[in-house]
């Protein structure tokens, strides 16, 4: 890295969920490995959940700081200590997290005004187009990061920028969504829970986003260009601004501490899991995890329970919500004994890329949020797809038809992540056990979607090395900020 690349500051604003602050964790180490200084600013509760991957990169020198921020959580509604959307106590009130974030635009201003040195670019999360009037204020680039790939996003650009969904009357209807490059059909829910508005707030706040967007130097997104070249194309004419896929990133956690302890603290000793994986036949096992924010409801995890037994294949199971109910079942039914052979059920936060890098993994039922989507393409392993809300639908569609590595579970309506108790369709054991079935079929069908995710895999692991399109990418990124910076800086010169 030349000494000017050595000079840059990256500010990176993760929003705080998981989806979004883990894959911005590990943005900023990679930033840090090329040399630049990253500041990330975020709550203390988030800036402790990855408290000792950032201690550990800065023994390794990296040049990276977490600077706090007080969300004002008093004064909208919400508990002391809810500074994450897993921790907001009822679903009325995800709004006043918004709320709460929109008051960081002041102290976030004075805090970059006081950075030594100070920032060259910021990197925010979608959800904080507050960062594009700082950016503009500090005269810095502005990058933006949501989250999903660029299949999905494309998508959700469509459905927000043109008023396609007008036309479609029923819920059910499966429409082909125009002007992408495959026959993708979705209902119109299904492409519509990404910044769907309830309120006047959310409604306002995704127009700021939308706006902020427009505003913005460019996106960085964690995805690679082998995945979906087409899409990173369309995405990038769609919106007109530069586009850099960098992932993904999950793959710079090298070390197995790294690894085991990406996001929080999971709820298993990494050995014991280990050992578990260890004593299981190579790609045998299916993973079930539903990621950070959605869950099963006691009498959807029930099925789930009963489909696993029923389909009688070794699998890791991570529940992130519990309830009495369901406790007293597992308890009544001695399932975990009735299982316990064959079956690994933990309850809490689940060590997803130490479990699917292991090779006993085989399978992967997943909620299809981005970043376990992408987990499971770079381990290499074909999924079951359970999507809820937000983009999920979409992630499904590409992994199903544009991929063709996973099998569908058979859910058609989302579901959002604070309703599931009000759901009253469900997904019978048998169901889940022909799905798992599928999955784990050695015959033609079921080798030929093991075959591709493996290519897969490995094509991720390449976009990462040095050569590879993302870490090309990066330097690309790299590049075009520093000449963004110098550009400023000559401005500023000559006015001087
Ligand atoms: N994750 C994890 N353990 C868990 C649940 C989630 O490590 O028990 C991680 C997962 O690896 C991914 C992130 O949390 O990186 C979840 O992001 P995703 O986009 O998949 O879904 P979301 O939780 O945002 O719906």
């Amino acid at each position: 890295m030349s000494s000017s690349h050595a000079d840059l500051h990256f500010v990176l604003f993760p929003l705080m969920a998981q989806g979004h602050l883990i894959p911005m964790v590990d943005m900023a180490r990679i930033l840090a490995q090329r040399g630049a200084m990253v500041t990330i600013i975020t709550t203390p509760v988030n800036a402790n959940r990855f408290r000792s991957v950032i201690d550990r990169a800065i023994k390794s020198k990296l040049k990276i700081q977490v600077l706090e921020l007080q969300l004002r959580l008093a004064e909208v509604g919400l508990p002391e200590g809810c500074e994450n959307f897993d921790l907001i106590p009822s679903p009325a009130q995800a709004v006043n997290m918004f709320s709460a974030m929109v008051m960081l635009e002041e102290p976030a201003e004075k805090m970059l005004q006081g950075l030594c040195p100070p920032p060259s670019c910021i990197i925010s999360d979608g959800a904080f187009p507050w960062t594009m009037d700082i950016a503009k204020r500090l005269n810095v680039p502005r990058l933006v990061f949501y989250g999903p790939g660029c299949f999905a996003f494309l998508c959700i650009h469509i459905v927000t920028s043109t008023n396609i969904l007008d036309e479609i009357d029923s819920n059910s209807q499966y429409f082909v969504m125009p002007g992408l490059p495959d026959r993708i059909e979705v209902t119109k829910p299904q492409a519509s829970t990404w910044g769907k508005g309830d309120t006047k707030e959310t409604t306002d706040n995704f127009e700021r986003m939308q706006e902020a967007e427009k505003s913005s130097y460019g996106i960085v997104v964690n995805s690679f260009e082998e995945l979906e070249p087409k899409y990173v194309e369309e995405f990038a004419k769609f919106t007109g601004k530069k586009v850099w896929c960098i992932g993904p990133v999950s793959q710079c956690n090298e070390s197995l501490q790294d690894i085991a302890e990406r996001g929080n603290k999971a709820a298993i000793n990494e050995q014991d899991c280990l050992k578990w994986m260890d004593l299981r036949e190579p790609e045998s096992v299916v993973y079930v995890c539903l990621g950070s924010l959605s869950y099963a409801s006691t009498k959807q995890a029930i099925e789930l329970a009963l489909g696993l037994e029923l389909a009688n294949i070794p699998f890791i199971w991570f529940i992130r919500n519990t309830s009495e109910e369901l406790e007293k079942w597992i308890l009544e039914e001695g399932y975990k004994e009735r299982i316990k052979d064959r079956g690994l059920m933990v309850h809490g936060w689940a060590p997803q890329m130490l479990i699917l890098s292991h090779q006993a993994i085989g399978g992967f039922i997943t909620h299809c949020g981005w970043n376990s989507t992408l987990e499971g393409i770079s381990a290499g392993i074909p999924m079951v797809t359970w999507p809820h809300f937000a983009e999920q639908f979409l992630n499904e569609r590409f992994v199903i038809d544009v991929l063709k590595i996973g099998v569908k579970i058979g859910v058609e309506v989302p579901i959002m992540y604070f309703e599931q108790d009000k759901e009253e369709k469900f997904l019978t054991r048998e169901e889940i056990k022909a799905a798992i079935e599928a999955l784990m079929d050695i015959e033609e069908e079921g080798q030929g979607r093991r075959n591709r995710a493996r290519e897969l895999g490995e094509m991720a692991k390449g976009a990462m090395e040095e050569g590879g399109s993302s870490h090309h990418n990066m330097t690309m990124m790299i590049q075009a900020i520093t000449e963004e910076v110098a550009k400023q800086t000559k401005v500023i010169k000559d006015v001087v």
